[in-house]
């Protein structure tokens, strides 16, 4: 039997803890600020230590949502799930029917997608128990958010190289790439296609075998990424990448990947500014896949909207590098600042 449990954490619209024994599912679900409209965001599937890990982990990450669609220009303000187990040892199709279940239980105040540890599979798993889940394919609609996510990436790295070097294409400029999975890889097409120079990085041998052949990409450590003799440096696997260790040992005047959480302390934001590096904020940079899984929901998913909506990151990363340089401010703290604008212009209009 589904329980639930509704915690009150100041700050976020509704925080909802559900358990359901027989289907081993321990989950919550997270809804920062609806002022746009349902929160929405991927349920994460992870073994987190305990309890308050996954709590902390899907509050930061709800919150990153109310700021990544707000600047995507959808309809939709910040929510996320996690589930507490290891996808690959825990997971049942019972768990993710129950997960469903939850899900359904927000009433339509939580729309859920794929993150990490949930697979195209499983959504269609969770929409045969409720209709608010959306990010697969059906009729040449949607999909895998990963090659849109890819494009957007790619157009924000072309602003900021316009922005930063004053150049008209990525064509000639060296490119470190580090994870080259679903969305790195896709990147590493264009970029290559469009003329750049590529030094990939990856834990995962195939995929360094794969982009080596397909791209003439030089190989390096995951270590050694960072500092690559590059001119942009793009994570594009975990979160992180620059921190207090990493960021003197970096080369890139321009730091624009798809990872989420780039920077691993707040203070990098300022610290890379300092630097003379210009940083495309994670959210605007790689809020494709979730401007895809919105579009879907509200019905105006088509190829040409996604296309406009993708060209359109590049201009909002213009928008953000433009502001940021005449204040003197980093990026970052910019970004942040143009969501809330957006936020407190539906709140007054609702
Ligand atoms: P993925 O799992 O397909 O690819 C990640 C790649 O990074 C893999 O090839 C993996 O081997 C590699 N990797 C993992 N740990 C590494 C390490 N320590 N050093 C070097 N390489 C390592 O994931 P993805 O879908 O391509 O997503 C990449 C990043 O972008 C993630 O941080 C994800 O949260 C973020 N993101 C993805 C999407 C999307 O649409 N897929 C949307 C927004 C953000």
């Amino acid at each position: 039997m589904l329980k639930h449990r509704e915690l009150a954490v100041s700050g976020w619209q509704k925080i909802v803890h559900f358990e359901d024994d027989e289907a081993g599912l321990n989950a919550i679900i997270a809804v920062h600020d609806a002022t746009l409209g349902p929160g929405c965001g991927g349920c994460r599937i992870f073994p987190y230590g305990d309890f308050d890990a996954g709590l902390e982990d899907v509050k930061r990450l709800s919150r990153g949502m109310t700021f990544k669609n707000a600047l995507g220009g959808i309809p939709f303000g910040g929510g996320k799930a996690v589930i507490f187990a290891d996808p690959k040892k825990d997971k049942t199709d019972d768990m993710i029917r129950a997960f469903g279940r939850a899900v359904d239980h927000m009433d339509g105040l939580y729309y859920t997608a794929e993150d990490s540890g949930v697979t195209e599979r499983d959504i269609e798993l969770i929409q045969t128990v409720t209709q608010y889940a959306a990010g697969i394919g059906k009729d040449g609609v949607g999909g895998n958010p990963s090659p849109f996510t890819a494009h957007g990436v790619w157009r924000g790295m072309q602003a900021a190289a316009r922005h930063r070097f004053g150049a008209a294409s990525l064509e000639g400029l060296r490119v470190s790439i580090l994870g080259v999975g679903a969305v790195g890889m896709e990147l590493a097409r264009l970029v290559h296609e469009e003329g750049g120079k590529l030094v990939v990085a990856d834990v995962y041998a195939p995929a360094l075998d794969e982009a080596k052949s397909r791209f003439g990409a030089e190989i390096v450590a995951p270590e050694d990424a960072v500092a690559a003799d590059v001119d942009i440096f793009s994570p594009c696997a975990l979160g992180g990448s620059i921190n207090e260790k990493t960021i003197d040992r970096l080369q890139a005047k321009v730091v624009a990947g798809a990872a989420n959480n780039q920077l691993r302390t707040p203070d990098m934001d300022e610290a890379l500014r300092a630097r003379g590096v210009l940083y495309a904020p994670d959210y605007v940079i790689n809020a494709a896949g979730v401007i895809s899984v919105g579009l879907e929901i509200t019905g105006q998913w088509s190829n040409d909207e996604m296309t406009r909506r993708i060209d359109k990151i590049g201009d909002t990363l213009g928008e953000i590098f433009q502001r940021a340089e005449q204040d003197g401010r980093p990026t970052g703290a910019v970004a942040d600042e143009l969501a809330q604008e957006v936020i407190a212009r539906g709140r007054k209009a609702a």
